[in-house]
């Protein structure tokens, strides 16, 4: 069932090489991509579309990110191996794999229960053990587990939750789309107690993160 084949491989390789060709250049985080097997987080009739460069409906009226737009937040992050690092929005749990690749441990939040429950139960069976995967609301983050050297929201979100940017270690970063319809994605840098740098990357498009109703 949980097969990885030399086909599937071989169609990685491609979307790796497609995707270095539209502008990311980190080795680590191009390996960590052709190294995570992107099918094995869809529904197994939609493999013909597991490796295009585009985003794909997961159930819960979500969707995995589309590769591209997971290296560039993962190359914005700069992770190094055992950084701590908190991920708002688990989804399909694809992200989380490929900041694990890079050595990273990783605590994520999801708010949608029956998506939170299917990528708990997932992960393992393909080797991957987030150090937390977490039903909740990630605007508050983990204030008990904070805090952390690495933020990545993978869902727009209408405004920079300030509980996140204080959940940074000094020198720490924030990636984040920001806005409604649109995002821009911004890298949010803590260079002090109370400072913060603010760098913008560029227009996206994410489902929203959503603000406090009830976790169904
Ligand atoms: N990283 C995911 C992308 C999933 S899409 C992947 O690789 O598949 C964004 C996810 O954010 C959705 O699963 C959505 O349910 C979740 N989300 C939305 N608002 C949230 C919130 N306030 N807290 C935590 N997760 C949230």
């Amino acid at each position: 069932m949980l097969q990885d084949t030399y086909r599937h491989k071989g169609l990685r390789k491609q979307l790796v090489n497609l995707i270095r060709s539209k502008g990311i250049h980190d080795s680590g985080v191009l390996r960590a991509m052709e190294t995570v097997p992107r099918h094995l987080f869809m529904d197994s009739s939609f493999l013909e579309f597991a490796y295009e460069d585009k985003p794909f409906p997961i159930g819960s009226g979500q969707t995995i990110s589309q590769p591209y737009t997971v290296a560039f937040q993962t190359e914005l992050l700069e992770i190094k191996k055992g950084e701590k690092v908190l991920e708002v929005g688990t989804g399909s749990g694809y992200q989380t794999c490929v900041l694990m690749e890079l050595g990273a441990r990783v605590y994520t939040v999801e708010r949608q229960k029956s998506l939170y429950m299917r990528t708990k139960l997932f992960l393992p069976t393909i080797g991957y053990n987030p150090k937390m995967l977490i039903y909740g609301d990630g605007y508050k983050g983990l204030p008990v587990q904070a805090p952390f050297d690495k933020i990545i929201v993978t869902a727009g979100a209408p405004f920079i939750p300030p509980e996140l940017k204080h959940q940074l270690k000094p020198g720490g970063f924030l990636v984040i789309p920001v806005g409604s319809d649109n995002q821009v994605m911004k890298r949010i840098i803590r260079t002090g107690d109370s400072t913060f740098g603010e760098e913008n990357h560029g227009t996206f498009r994410f489902v929203p993160l959503v603000e406090d109703k009830a976790f169904e």
